[in-house]
């Protein structure tokens, strides 16, 4: 996928920076919100090289703006290496400034192999105050001539609160020569500051077959599976990425296949719930069989516990936390989780004598589906689509 089909995962998005543009009405904060994964790494780079590019292309069919992709500026700016460009990431603890320049380089270097990649959360705890005020510091001196400077807060939500309150006056009023974009899951995770000086923009599901299209170039997924794992991650390009990556079994990419599974058996219809697991554990063994109903079980439980106590801070899952406390509705006032472990339980005991793995794990899909109500089995569950 090239520099001008990226913006299509987020063609309104596009629209309205493209036009902002166009009509001399740039911004200077702007807080792209959604979920991880939905483009906004691609969309603010590709803005950024809008923004310098030296002869933008402009497509006569909808009057939208795109940067060339071939001129110095772009080629930098999609390098990552660009002058005018600066970056705070949520990074894990680190001991020295050394290691903090390491730990940033490690994630800009898998940004330019995969923009839709998503950080994993336990690599990004928080945006360091140190990158802050680092950055604070070089707006201070002018930008070199011609370059309109772009700083981008990505994931602004893993920023503490008094960190982000000694950047208050920089967002508020950036130099006159300089963009400002933050990434934040939900907005009202933000200081309300930080979110009134900033024009929101909202990321939506990335269009099926942008989506679709973007594993089958770049991963050499085959359409039906590309479109299938599309519509379970629901639109969002860095989990699929996950998901499809997940044949090379590390750790990681496993739990988060199964973390998405889990939430499909309850937001997905039964045949793509069922189609989903069999492409995805036909060539598994009984050991990975065996771990994803005990991560289920895992995720059961904290479904059970949120319903019940409305606690979020003792979930076992937190790298799933969001995705819990939405499903956990579910399981309020009914014996659904009690119903749910005695099925996996006996899964478990089957496939220690069970040869075949696939028909069990199948069989199991079907039972816990049959515990909930007739009429939400085989169509989408309202609400629980998205965020
Ligand atoms: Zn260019």
């Amino acid at each position: 996928m090239n520099h001008f089909d990226i913006t299509q995962a987020q063609p309104k998005v596009w629209s309205i920076l493209s036009r902002s543009f166009s009509n001399k009405r740039t911004a200077s904060t702007y807080l792209f919100h959604g979920r991880e994964g939905l483009g906004q790494w691609p969309l603010a780079i590709s803005f950024a090289a809008l923004l310098n590019c030296l002869k933008p292309v402009k497509a006569e069919e909808t009057g939208l703006i795109f940067p060339c992709g071939k001129c110095r500026p772009c080629r930098s700016i999609y390098a990552l290496n660009f002058e005018g460009l600066h970056f705070a990431l949520p990074i894990s603890s680190h001991k020295n400034s050394d290691e903090m320049i390491d730990l940033t380089n490690e994630l800009l270097e898998q940004k330019r192999q995969e923009p839709f990649k998503l950080f994993l959360s336990a690599q990004a705890v928080t945006i360091p105050i140190a990158m802050a005020r680092e950055i604070k510091r070089t707006l201070t001196r002018k930008a070199p001539k011609g370059i309109r400077r772009v700083v981008l807060f990505y994931r602004m939500e893993k920023m503490k609160a008094s960190s982000a309150d000694a950047l208050l006056k920089l967002i508020e009023e950036p130099p006159g020569d300089t963009v400002i974009i933050l990434t934040a899951d939900r907005p009202e995770a933000l200081l309300p500051t930080i979110q009134s000086r900033a024009q929101k923009i909202r990321f939506d599901r990335v269009p099926e077959a942008v989506a679709a299209g973007y594993l089958m170039s770049n991963c050499g997924v085959k359409e039906n599976r590309a479109r299938l794992v599309v519509r379970i991650c629901e639109g969002n390009v860095g989990q699929a990425l996950e998901m499809v990556s997940s044949d090379e079994e590390d750790d990681g990419s496993s739990r988060a296949v199964g973390q998405l599974l889990f939430r499909s058996l309850f937001t997905e219809p039964k045949p793509e719930v069922v189609a989903l697991i069999t492409e995805l554990i036909k060539d598994r063994d009984r050991g990975a069989a065996e771990s994803l109903l005990g991560l289920w079980q895992s995720l059961i439980r904290d479904c059970a516990y949120y319903a019940d106590t409305g606690d979020g801070d003792d979930l076992v899952n937190i790298d799933f936390a969001e995705e819990l406390k939405r499903l956990a509705r579910f399981f309020e006032k009914s014996r659904l989780a009690a119903a749910m472990t005695d099925n996996i339980k006996k899964a478990l005991a089957d496939l220690q004598v069970n040869v075949h793995i696939h028909i069990s794990l199948v069989a199991l899909v079907l039972k816990l589906r049959s515990h909930m109500p007739a009429a939400e089995q085989d169509r989408k569950i309202a609400g629980c689509e998205r965020y």
